[in-house]
Protein backbone atom coordinates (compact mmCIF):
# COMPACT_ATOMS: atom_id res chain seq x y z
CA UNK A 1 0.00 0.00 0.00
CA UNK A 2 0.88 3.31 -1.01
CA UNK A 3 0.41 4.57 2.30
CA UNK A 4 2.43 1.95 4.00
CA UNK A 5 5.28 2.99 2.01
CA UNK A 6 5.13 6.75 2.64
CA UNK A 7 5.21 5.83 6.81
CA UNK A 8 7.57 3.40 6.16
CA UNK A 9 10.19 6.04 4.51
CA UNK A 10 9.17 8.84 6.26
CA UNK A 11 9.61 7.03 9.77
CA UNK A 12 13.26 6.55 8.82
CA UNK A 13 14.07 9.86 6.91
CA UNK A 14 15.05 12.64 8.71
CA UNK A 15 12.30 15.29 9.13
CA UNK A 16 14.85 18.00 7.29
CA UNK A 17 15.45 16.00 4.08
CA UNK A 18 12.28 16.25 1.46
CA UNK A 19 10.66 13.51 0.42
CA UNK A 20 9.75 13.89 -3.56
CA UNK A 21 7.48 11.60 -4.70
CA UNK A 22 8.55 10.42 -8.16
CA UNK A 23 5.08 9.94 -9.91
CA UNK A 24 6.11 9.27 -13.82
CA UNK A 25 4.14 6.45 -15.35
CA UNK A 26 1.34 6.31 -12.52
CA UNK A 27 -1.92 6.94 -12.65
CA UNK A 28 -3.39 10.08 -11.18
CA UNK A 29 -5.58 7.98 -8.80
CA UNK A 30 -2.29 6.39 -7.15
CA UNK A 31 -1.05 9.51 -6.67
CA UNK A 32 -3.81 10.52 -5.09
CA UNK A 33 -3.75 7.70 -2.59
CA UNK A 34 0.09 9.30 -1.83
CA UNK A 35 -1.82 12.57 -1.21
CA UNK A 36 -4.44 11.51 1.21
CA UNK A 37 -1.75 9.80 3.16
CA UNK A 38 -0.12 13.31 3.23
CA UNK A 39 2.51 13.23 0.36
CA UNK A 40 2.59 17.26 -0.80
CA UNK A 41 6.08 17.05 -3.42
CA UNK A 42 5.75 15.53 -6.64
CA UNK A 43 8.05 14.52 -9.54
CA UNK A 44 7.20 14.14 -13.39
CA UNK A 45 9.95 13.66 -16.17
CA UNK A 46 7.78 14.40 -19.38
CA UNK A 47 6.68 17.46 -19.77
CA UNK A 48 3.37 16.35 -21.85
CA UNK A 49 2.77 14.03 -18.79
CA UNK A 50 3.00 16.31 -15.55
CA UNK A 51 0.72 19.01 -17.91
CA UNK A 52 -1.98 16.34 -18.48
CA UNK A 53 -1.35 15.80 -14.82
CA UNK A 54 -1.03 18.84 -12.91
CA UNK A 55 -5.05 20.07 -13.61
CA UNK A 56 -6.26 16.53 -12.22
CA UNK A 57 -4.51 17.14 -8.97
CA UNK A 58 -4.98 19.42 -5.94
CA UNK A 59 -3.97 23.04 -6.29
CA UNK A 60 -1.48 22.91 -2.75
CA UNK A 61 0.66 20.00 -4.38
CA UNK A 62 4.08 21.33 -5.41
CA UNK A 63 5.57 19.94 -8.49
CA UNK A 64 9.18 19.37 -9.35
CA UNK A 65 10.55 18.37 -12.60
CA UNK A 66 13.39 15.70 -12.87
CA UNK A 67 13.53 14.70 -17.28
CA UNK A 68 15.42 15.84 -19.49
CA UNK A 69 13.74 19.12 -20.95
CA UNK A 70 14.01 20.14 -23.89
CA UNK A 71 14.16 23.83 -24.37
CA UNK A 72 10.72 23.92 -27.04
CA UNK A 73 8.68 22.39 -23.92
CA UNK A 74 9.30 24.92 -21.27
CA UNK A 75 5.60 25.89 -21.75
CA UNK A 76 4.48 23.03 -20.20
CA UNK A 77 6.84 22.72 -17.67
CA UNK A 78 7.39 26.13 -16.26
CA UNK A 79 4.42 27.36 -15.43
CA UNK A 80 3.54 24.50 -13.22
CA UNK A 81 6.64 23.70 -11.06
CA UNK A 82 8.59 25.10 -7.97
CA UNK A 83 11.78 23.67 -8.66
CA UNK A 84 13.15 22.16 -11.72
CA UNK A 85 15.56 19.82 -10.76
CA UNK A 86 17.24 18.64 -13.96
CA UNK A 87 19.12 21.32 -15.29
CA UNK A 88 21.87 19.65 -17.86
CA UNK A 89 23.06 22.25 -20.09
CA UNK A 90 24.27 26.04 -20.10
CA UNK A 91 21.92 26.43 -23.06
CA UNK A 92 19.17 24.71 -21.19
CA UNK A 93 19.93 27.67 -17.79
CA UNK A 94 19.76 30.26 -20.48
CA UNK A 95 16.40 29.54 -21.85
CA UNK A 96 14.88 29.07 -18.97
CA UNK A 97 16.04 32.63 -18.06
CA UNK A 98 14.78 34.23 -21.47
CA UNK A 99 11.15 32.66 -20.71
CA UNK A 100 11.55 33.79 -16.65
CA UNK A 101 12.00 36.99 -18.00
CA UNK A 102 9.96 37.29 -20.21
CA UNK A 103 6.93 36.11 -17.96
CA UNK A 104 8.25 38.10 -15.05
CA UNK A 105 8.87 34.94 -12.64
CA UNK A 106 12.13 33.74 -10.84
CA UNK A 107 12.77 29.95 -11.71
CA UNK A 108 14.30 27.81 -8.86
CA UNK A 109 16.67 25.50 -10.67
CA UNK A 110 19.14 22.59 -9.34
CA UNK A 111 22.10 22.27 -11.46
CA UNK A 112 22.62 17.99 -12.67
CA UNK A 113 26.26 16.89 -11.46
CA UNK A 114 27.09 13.90 -14.75
CA UNK A 115 27.59 11.74 -11.54
CA UNK A 116 26.68 8.08 -12.44
CA UNK A 117 29.42 5.50 -14.88
CA UNK A 118 27.05 5.40 -17.59
CA UNK A 119 28.00 7.25 -20.63
CA UNK A 120 24.02 8.39 -21.28
CA UNK A 121 23.36 10.48 -18.39
CA UNK A 122 22.78 14.23 -18.74
CA UNK A 123 24.61 16.66 -16.57
CA UNK A 124 27.58 18.93 -16.22
CA UNK A 125 31.14 18.20 -14.97
CA UNK A 126 31.96 19.34 -11.69
CA UNK A 127 34.45 22.32 -13.37
CA UNK A 128 30.99 23.84 -15.16
CA UNK A 129 29.53 23.53 -12.29
CA UNK A 130 31.46 25.57 -10.49
CA UNK A 131 32.30 28.00 -12.84
CA UNK A 132 28.41 28.85 -13.62
CA UNK A 133 28.30 29.47 -9.37
CA UNK A 134 31.50 31.63 -9.48
CA UNK A 135 30.48 33.64 -12.78
CA UNK A 136 29.14 37.01 -11.83
CA UNK A 137 25.31 36.58 -13.10
CA UNK A 138 23.69 39.81 -13.28
CA UNK A 139 20.04 38.44 -13.93
CA UNK A 140 17.88 37.72 -10.99
CA UNK A 141 15.10 35.27 -12.85
CA UNK A 142 16.82 31.84 -11.82
CA UNK A 143 18.17 31.04 -8.65
CA UNK A 144 20.51 28.20 -8.88
CA UNK A 145 19.26 25.92 -5.64
CA UNK A 146 21.92 23.47 -5.39
CA UNK A 147 22.19 20.51 -6.76
CA UNK A 148 20.86 17.25 -8.26
CA UNK A 149 22.57 13.31 -9.28
CA UNK A 150 21.96 10.22 -10.01
CA UNK A 151 24.73 7.61 -8.75
CA UNK A 152 25.16 4.72 -11.30
CA UNK A 153 22.86 1.96 -10.79
CA UNK A 154 24.85 -0.95 -9.58
CA UNK A 155 24.66 -3.34 -6.58
CA UNK A 156 28.57 -2.03 -6.06
CA UNK A 157 28.22 -0.12 -2.90
CA UNK A 158 31.25 1.56 -2.55
CA UNK A 159 31.23 2.96 -5.97
CA UNK A 160 27.52 4.17 -5.44
CA UNK A 161 29.00 6.13 -1.88
CA UNK A 162 32.25 7.40 -4.06
CA UNK A 163 29.65 9.35 -6.55
CA UNK A 164 27.84 10.63 -3.22
CA UNK A 165 30.93 11.81 -1.58
CA UNK A 166 32.06 13.26 -4.59
CA UNK A 167 29.02 15.19 -5.26
CA UNK A 168 28.42 16.15 -1.53
CA UNK A 169 32.02 17.40 -2.03
CA UNK A 170 30.72 19.76 -4.62
CA UNK A 171 27.79 20.93 -2.99
CA UNK A 172 29.73 21.65 0.45
CA UNK A 173 32.56 23.79 -1.43
CA UNK A 174 29.82 25.97 -3.22
CA UNK A 175 27.67 26.75 -0.01
CA UNK A 176 31.19 27.42 1.69
CA UNK A 177 32.05 30.22 -0.67
CA UNK A 178 28.91 31.57 0.52
CA UNK A 179 26.15 31.28 -2.64
CA UNK A 180 23.13 32.72 -1.61
CA UNK A 181 19.66 30.55 -1.80
CA UNK A 182 21.88 27.29 -2.29
CA UNK A 183 20.84 25.20 0.32
CA UNK A 184 19.66 22.14 -1.63
CA UNK A 185 21.48 18.63 -2.71
CA UNK A 186 19.03 16.45 -4.21
CA UNK A 187 20.71 12.48 -4.28
CA UNK A 188 19.04 9.06 -3.65
CA UNK A 189 16.24 7.28 -5.18
CA UNK A 190 14.70 4.05 -4.08
CA UNK A 191 17.64 1.99 -4.54
CA UNK A 192 19.87 3.94 -2.61
CA UNK A 193 18.87 6.88 -0.37
CA UNK A 194 19.65 5.65 2.98
CA UNK A 195 23.42 5.74 1.87
CA UNK A 196 22.28 9.47 0.37
CA UNK A 197 21.34 10.72 3.23
CA UNK A 198 24.41 9.90 5.34
CA UNK A 199 26.31 12.07 2.28
CA UNK A 200 24.29 14.81 3.57
CA UNK A 201 21.47 14.70 0.74
CA UNK A 202 18.26 17.06 1.97
CA UNK A 203 15.89 16.38 -1.03
CA UNK A 204 15.43 12.30 -1.71
CA UNK A 205 13.52 11.17 -5.16
CA UNK A 206 12.00 8.44 -4.35
CA UNK A 207 8.99 6.41 -6.88
CA UNK A 208 9.68 2.66 -6.83
CA UNK A 209 9.53 2.65 -2.91
CA UNK A 210 6.60 4.33 -2.96
CA UNK A 211 4.41 3.13 -5.81
CA UNK A 212 5.90 -0.24 -6.70
CA UNK A 213 7.02 -0.81 -10.51
CA UNK A 214 5.74 1.89 -12.82
CA UNK A 215 2.68 0.88 -14.74
CA UNK A 216 3.28 2.20 -18.85
C1 LIG B 1 12.74 7.89 -12.05
C2 LIG B 1 13.65 8.78 -11.29
C3 LIG B 1 13.78 8.67 -9.90
C4 LIG B 1 13.06 7.63 -9.06
O1 LIG B 1 13.52 6.35 -9.30
P1 LIG B 1 13.09 5.11 -8.38
O2 LIG B 1 14.20 4.15 -8.56
O3 LIG B 1 11.79 4.62 -8.92
O4 LIG B 1 12.96 5.59 -6.98
C5 LIG B 1 14.61 9.58 -9.26
N1 LIG B 1 15.29 10.53 -9.94
C6 LIG B 1 15.19 10.65 -11.27
C7 LIG B 1 15.98 11.73 -11.95
C8 LIG B 1 14.38 9.79 -11.99
O5 LIG B 1 14.30 9.92 -13.33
Amino acid sequence: MIKDNLHEINSKLPSDVTLVAVSKFHPVERLMEAYNAGQRVFAESRPQELAAKVPQMPADVQWHFIGHLQTNKLKLVLPYVSLVQSVDSLHLLQAISAWAVAHNKVIDVLLELHLGAEETKQGFTEDEILSLCHSERSEESIRIRGLMGMASHTEDRAQVEGEFARIEALYKRIKASGMEDFDTLSIGMSGDWPLAVQHGATMVRIGTDIFGPREY
